[in-house]
């Protein structure tokens, strides 16, 4: 077969593509928007991104608050709410965006 289309034993074929949860890929795509300066919650652009030695985190922020529910707590950021709804959880030690406001500031 290979005899009659010239090159196709040189062609290999597609690996299959691994299928992630959505919770892994929400997880990559968070990971990557902070590689690229941004936050993932506000899309804000990052502290550190504009000055690298800024160690400031969501969980130093004034604007962090705990959501209690049944058993379990979430963080979120009251600037990320949007349409009424909580907005996306928060990860405290998430560098802080350019929206930071010190918790004794607060
Ligand atoms: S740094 Fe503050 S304002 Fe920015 S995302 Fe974190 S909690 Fe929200």
């Amino acid at each position: 077969m290979t005899d009659m289309l010239p090159g196709l034993a040189e062609f290999e074929p597609p690996q299959p593509v691994e299928k992630l949860s959505p919770g892994v890929r929400l997880t990559g795509r968070r990971r990557d928007e902070i590689e690229r300066g941004r936050h993932p919650a506000t899309h804000q652009v990052l502290r550190r991104a504009l000055d690298p030695d800024d160690e400031a985190t969501c969980g130093d922020c004034a604007h962090l608050w705990r959501k209690n529910a049944g058993n379990g707590h979430w963080w979120k950021c009251d600037l990320a709410s949007t349409r009424g709804t909580d907005g996306p959880d928060v990860v405290k030690r998430w560098p802080a965006c350019k929206l930071f406001t010190p918790k004794e500031d607060a």
